[in-house]
């Protein structure tokens, strides 16, 4: 391909992303193939000469385009939001056309200083104080290990990154059951052991850790000869939504010397609205804060905006220097890759900058408010549904319901067939969890193009279907 192939190509391409994501509200929102099904038709082994282009694209539609899961659907209401947008797509076409690896200052000087600034943007649009510096990481899995490494690191006086962990103290991490299941990871790869991830109990509407169990279990740990190093709150779980009382959390942490990790992977982006901060009181005295922007910011996977109080801690921890990466007369420079676990990086910057400078911060508060306002709305029909219970929620824009017609017998077994029932039916996407041991059903509003009449839509059909269940089941 030469300079006017690509042209023409990404003029193709850029036609094409328009039709689809015009078009992609009449799809069915998830994959409706069998596992297997793509895969058999993808031929065994690569092409021997290269294909036309022209080839290529019309497989992209015939055989890719079934096989998706369309994530930019404005019915997608599944797990968390992915939810991009169009200034996001357009920085994402002119990063691929750089291609640069942006792991030091001077392999891309403006990609290290762009995101110092967007970062401290982000930090200031969800009412961070100043003092705290931003990192962008490749997902919130990789700052909450690059937290807990640090976390652990600290709590050792850096012996474990020297002389490894055996014959040491257990290192102990406290964290609710409704964190992410990324704080075990990290726990596991941290070397921290799965034994060693404590799990205080939760209480309240939020269901938010319980600070006096959390300080119980602290001063126990020591009393025993383990050595409590750190403590994950969430904001905003992914189950249901729980957030920690982080003020509280943030005085026992603070009180017993522990470093603070605070997960707000979903949440955090609601955040830009000051009328929601008051669940993330208290997250000033946080070590560290990690939240997404490509979930529910508007800006394409990758983008976890990763917040530290000491920068110092963090690079002490993860940075190494060798040789070949020195940058040499400009010694004192950030290097990015120095604040992660990965060496290699995009420019993840650009995209932030395109869609805050696009929509402006009055923009994006706008659309994460709509969302929160349709989950109030939602939850109330629900709610006064004689044959669905809401089991939790709204949380933000996060719900979980079920369907308990009067006379059904095992519900979980109900809901669990209702929920593949909805998903066959492709008008709308739902996910499931489990809460307090019962089988529920996740509705989260937070889709780029999602209107009032989507969200009443898939409600809809979520009646329908489950009338017609009940219907065929009872005879
Ligand atoms: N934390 C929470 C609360 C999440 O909901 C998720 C993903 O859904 C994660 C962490 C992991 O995010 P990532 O895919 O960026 O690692």
């Amino acid at each position: 391909m030469d300079e006017d192939d690509l042209r023409r190509w990404a003029h193709r391409a850029a036609d094409w992303s328009a039709d689809y994501l015009a078009g992609v509200g009449d799809r069915p929102v998830r994959a409706q193939v069998a596992p297997g099904e793509i895969f058999r038709q993808l031929p065994a082994a690569p092409p021997e000469a290269g294909e036309p282009m022209e080839a290529i694209f019309a497989d992209l539609d015939r055989l890719i385009l079934p096989g998706m899961t369309h994530w930019q659907h404005p019915r997608f209401f599944a797990y968390f939001p992915a939810n991009a947008s169009p200034p996001s797509l357009v920085a994402e076409f002119v990063t691929a056309a750089m291609a640069a690896q942006c792991m030091l200052w001077q392999t891309s000087p403006a990609a290290t200083e762009l995101e110092s600034r967007v970062t401290d943007w982000l930090r200031a649009m969800i009412g961070l104080p100043a003092g705290f510096s931003g990192v962008i990481q490749d997902s919130a899995s990789g700052a909450t290990l690059a937290a807990l490494l640090t976390a652990r690191e600290r709590a050792l006086g850096h012996a474990g990154n020297r002389d490894g962990l055996a014959g040491r103290a257990p290192v102990r991490v406290y964290a609710s059951a409704q964190v992410h299941s990324s704080v075990d990871k990290a726990v596991r790869i941290a070397g921290i052991g799965d034994a060693n991830l404590v799990r205080i109990p939760v209480a309240g509407p939020l269901h938010g850790m319980d600070p006096e169990a959390l300080e119980a279990a602290i001063v126990a740990d020591r009393a025993a000869g383990r050595l409590p190093a750190a403590v994950v709150a969430c904001l905003g779980g992914t189950s249901i939504g729980a957030c920690d009382p982080i003020d509280a959390v943030a005085r026992v942490a603070r009180r017993h010397g522990l470093f603070l990790h605070v997960d707000a992977a979903w949440a955090g982006s609601a955040m830009i609205c000051p009328e929601f901060r008051d669940l993330m009181r208290g997250a000033e005295a946080a070590d560290s804060l990690v939240f997404n922007p490509h979930k529910w910011l508007f800006t394409h996977f990758d983008c976890s905006a990763h917040f530290v109080r000491d920068p110092g801690a963090l690079t002490d921890t993860l940075g190494l220097r060798p040789p070949f990466l020195r940058t040499l007369g400009h010694e004192g420079v950030t290097d990015y890759s120095e604040w992660s676990v990965p060496l290699g990086r995009r420019f993840r910057a650009l995209k932030l900058w395109f869609v805050i400078r696009s929509y402006g911060v009055a923009g994006l508060q706008e659309m994460i408010r709509r969302h929160v306002a349709w989950a109030g709305e939602l939850a109330e029909r629900v709610a006064a549904h004689p044959d669905f219970e809401l089991v939790t929620g709204p949380i933000l824009s996060l719900l979980t319901f079920r369907y308990a017609p009067g006379g059904a017998g095992d519900l979980d077994a109900l809901n669990e067939r209702l929920l593949a029932r909805i998903n066959d039916d492709g008008r709308t996407y739902l996910t499931q969890t489990r809460h307090d041991g019962r089988f529920v059903i996740r509705f989260q509003i937070g889709q780029t193009t999602t209107t009032r009449e989507d969200v009443l839509t898939a409600w809809q059909a979520v009646e329908e279907i489950a009338g017609a269940l009940r219907r065929e089941e009872a005879g």
